[in-house]
């Protein structure tokens, strides 16, 4: 006779070698239309087997998911799209937010953000991250409540964790997102269709109105400038903090260093900036076979260390 797993032996979540094999299986995208965002479906429902078995299993976009769970798509649809993922189909085998370079750059109120990509973190908790994840692929995480701080949207690397996907209006395209709640003053925009990422955004979080975009980074409709243009900045997060209303900007724990760039275009910013990403991930001192220090997922020798 077979063990039978007791239903409490197995966490609801699926352990990250399962998922990291379902998304690279569906060529980073929900099997059906291709989405950034997804979850994890069981095929065989979790409720009537729990397991994470991943022939059993696929990535479907929030959307695509409601239908599975209320059988608006059958099981031998299911298994259709996941034997014939929509971004494998059509060629986008890094998925839909692949981006053109190795190294990530940003404009953000009219500086760059450089290398671990860009990271708004409000009072302790991340409102927006843009980095770089496997397949050098986007990675978006997103935190946004309602005026009210009511929450309305948790994403987690690309993974959509809460947040009733209806009311989301989602375009996408190969190397760009829109993302928009009906009715409400929430809307994220990233286009990495360029060497530099563009994102356009407008959140609350604690009651705080928050607008991102290349231009322009403001805070309740004050433009709490960081007191300078024109300037790269390395490895560094933006921090917010609501009750002294002001901005400050942080090496990115990972590297515990940052450095800035000023030069008199954007373009020598960049090219500046990169070399100096470079040598921060060298002082890491990462072994020719150790992960690369940049989060691709890469092995060193074959990303930064190449
Ligand atoms: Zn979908
Ligand atoms: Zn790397």
């Amino acid at each position: 006779m077979s063990k039978q797993p007791q239903d409490s032996a197995i966490p609801r979540d699926p352990p990250s070698s399962v998922k990291r094999q379902l998304r690279q299986e569906a060529g980073f995208g929900c099997c059906v239309c291709g989405s950034p965002f997804f979850e994890y479906h069981h095929i065989i429902p979790f409720g009537e087997k729990p397991h994470h078995e991943p022939a059993d299993m696929m990535i479907l976009c929030p959307n695509h998911h409601h239908e599975a769970n209320v059988g608006a798509m059958d099981d031998s649809a299911q298994r259709k799209s996941k034997g014939n993922p929509f971004n494998i189909d059509k060629g986008y085998v890094l998925g839909q937010l692949a981006v053109a370079s190795r190294t990530l750059a940003v404009e953000l109120g009219a500086n760059l953000f450089i290398g671990s990509g860009m990271k708004v973190v409000v009072d302790n908790e991340p409102l927006l991250q843009i980095g770089m994840a496997e397949e050098r692929r986007l990675a978006l995480s997103l935190d946004v409540h309602a005026e009210d701080d009511a929450p309305l949207i948790s994403v987690v690397d690309n993974e959509w964790i809460t947040g009733d996907p209806l009311p989301w209006d989602l375009e996408f395209g190969y190397r760009w997102l829109k993302l928009r709640l009906r009715h409400h003053e929430i809307a994220l925009s990233i286009d990495a269709r360029q060497e530099i990422v563009r994102v356009d955004g407008d959140f609350w979080r604690r009651g705080q109105h928050f607008t991102v975009s290349p231009a322009e980074l403001s805070f309740n409709g004050v433009d709490r400038n960081i007191g300078f243009t024109g300037l790269g900045f390395v490895a560094a997060t933006f921090i917010v903090d609501t009750k002294k209303r002001e901005f400050a900007i942080a090496p990115d724990p990972v590297f515990k260093q940052m450095s800035m760039v000023s030069r008199p275009t954007l373009p020598e910013v960049l090219t500046d900036g990169l070399k100096s990403y470079q040598s921060i991930l060298e002082k890491q001192k990462p072994g020719r076979n150790d992960p690369c220090p940049c989060r691709s997922g890469e092995k060193w020798k074959r990303c930064h260390g190449a």
